[in-house]
């Protein structure tokens, strides 16, 4: 059983702690699920998710991340797959949720009670870390815009009913120029190009738009605001990608210890060995150190900070490199059967690694602090 002594710390309420209690015995009737049919399972899982009423904290107009934080972790402890499912309905909404209108956000009621899945396109082939470079454009035309171009990387691509989509549209030049748009997954125009299979495998598509018509109601916020909105979302979403990694280090120290404790080397277990212990020891420092960014970067944005970007950077970067590290003392602390399919640990070796990829990669988490720190 994973450490919970973190709950008593006073980043949190009692609100938290029930729920973090809730979300545990939710878990344990309904995960793990079965990966085999992909899309199936994700679809199932936002279904459940909506009927368990977790989806409700996703997305509204109180985001509290904190609790996005603990059900994130939570959920990636038990299944990294439910933690995506959860996860992208809360990204994929996020601008909506901060900036949209009323109309806007009617689709809320239908993505946190699991009956619509949303999707965050900002990747391009030729734009990833470098938003400024986004060549997909939107151009004015009556009563709306058309959107021509292609974004990759997109989870949720495929199986979305609706992408929050961002775009050229030339205010200023670079990421000044940007505006994002909600966009159903039937508009006209608006294809899957391809599916993107990866090591640890979600549902992810190419996509591609030609001339895809959006009335005006489409934009969220300003024309040209697009990044500062994306920037928002991030804030608030990065120190969850934390989150997920923690539950994902969380669970690998569950898995180590049971091993050495049990397997018996020169005649005694493995964890009597004190260079194991080392690694064990490692693993909790890390595990602390992690959760100690993650939760004082959620409960810096709930105290009303209007900007986390230093503390999000932080939480994100430690706690994804931390969990790659304590993943891999894992693998090797069960020796061969670390590398086996099927292994929880060999599982959670291929899924923790995107997370130093996406929303920011570690090395643009570095940028953004350095930039705080030297002003
Ligand atoms: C599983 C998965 C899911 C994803 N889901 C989504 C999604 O839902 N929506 C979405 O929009 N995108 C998504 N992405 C895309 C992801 O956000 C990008 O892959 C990421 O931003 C990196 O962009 P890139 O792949 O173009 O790499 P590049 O931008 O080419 O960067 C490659 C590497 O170069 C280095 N680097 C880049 N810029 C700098 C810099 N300024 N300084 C120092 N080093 C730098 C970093 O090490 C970086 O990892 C997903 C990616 C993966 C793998």
């Amino acid at each position: 059983m994973a450490d919970r002594t973190f709950l008593d710390w006073p980043f949190f309420e009692d609100r938290h702690r029930a729920l973090a209690e809730a979300l545990e015995g939710w878990c344990d009737t309904n995960l793990p699920v079965d990966h085999s049919d992909l899309d199936a399972a994700c679809r199932d899982l936002v279904a459940a998710l909506g009927q368990g009423g977790w989806l409700t904290h996703s997305g509204g107009d109180n985001l509290d991340v904190r609790t996005l934080c603990l059900i994130r972790e939570t959920l990636a402890r038990h299944d990294a797959l439910a933690d995506f499912a959860f996860a992208m309905q809360g990204l994929g909404m996020g601008a909506v949720s901060l900036f949209g209108s009323d109309a806007q956000r009617e689709w809320l009621e239908r993505t946190r009670a699991g009956e619509a899945i949303s999707a965050f396109a900002l990747t391009e082939p030729g734009s990833g870390s470098d938003v400024a470079n986004t060549a997909t454009t939107a151009e004015r035309v009556e009563g709306g815009y058309r959107l021509t171009g292609e974004k990759t990387y997109i989870s949720n691509g495929g199986i979305a009913d609706l992408y929050v989509m961002f775009a050229r549209t030339g205010e200023a030049p670079g990421a000044k120029g940007l505006s994002a748009f909600l966009m159903p997954a039937d508009t006209e125009g608006l294809s899957v190009a391809e599916r993107i299979d990866v090591i640890a495998p979600h549902p992810l598509a190419r996509l591609r738009m030609e001339g895809a018509f959006l009335p005006d109601e489409a934009l969220i916020g300003k024309p040209g605001d697009g990044f500062k909105l994306a920037m928002s979302v991030l804030d608030v979403f990065r120190p969850t990608v934390g989150a997920a990694a923690l539950g994902m280090a969380r669970r690998a120290l569950d898995e180590a210890m049971a091993r050495v404790t049990e397997r018996q080397v020169q005649g005694a277990p493995l964890a009597s060995l004190q260079l194991v212990q080392g690694h064990i020891a490692d693993m909790a420092l890390k595990i602390d150190a992690a959760a100690l960014l993650v939760y004082r970067a959620a409960w810096t944005k709930d105290q009303g900070a209007p900007r986390v970007s230093r503390e999000a950077a932080m939480a994100k970067l430690y706690a994804t490199e931390a969990a790659q590290e304590v993943i891999d003392a894992a693998v090797q602390l069960h020796g061969g059967d670390g590398v086996r399919h099927g292994e929880k640990v060999e599982e959670l070796y291929r899924e923790i690694r995107a997370l130093r990829i996406y929303e920011g990669a570690s090395d643009v988490q570095r940028l953004v602090i350095a930039r705080s720190v030297l002003g």
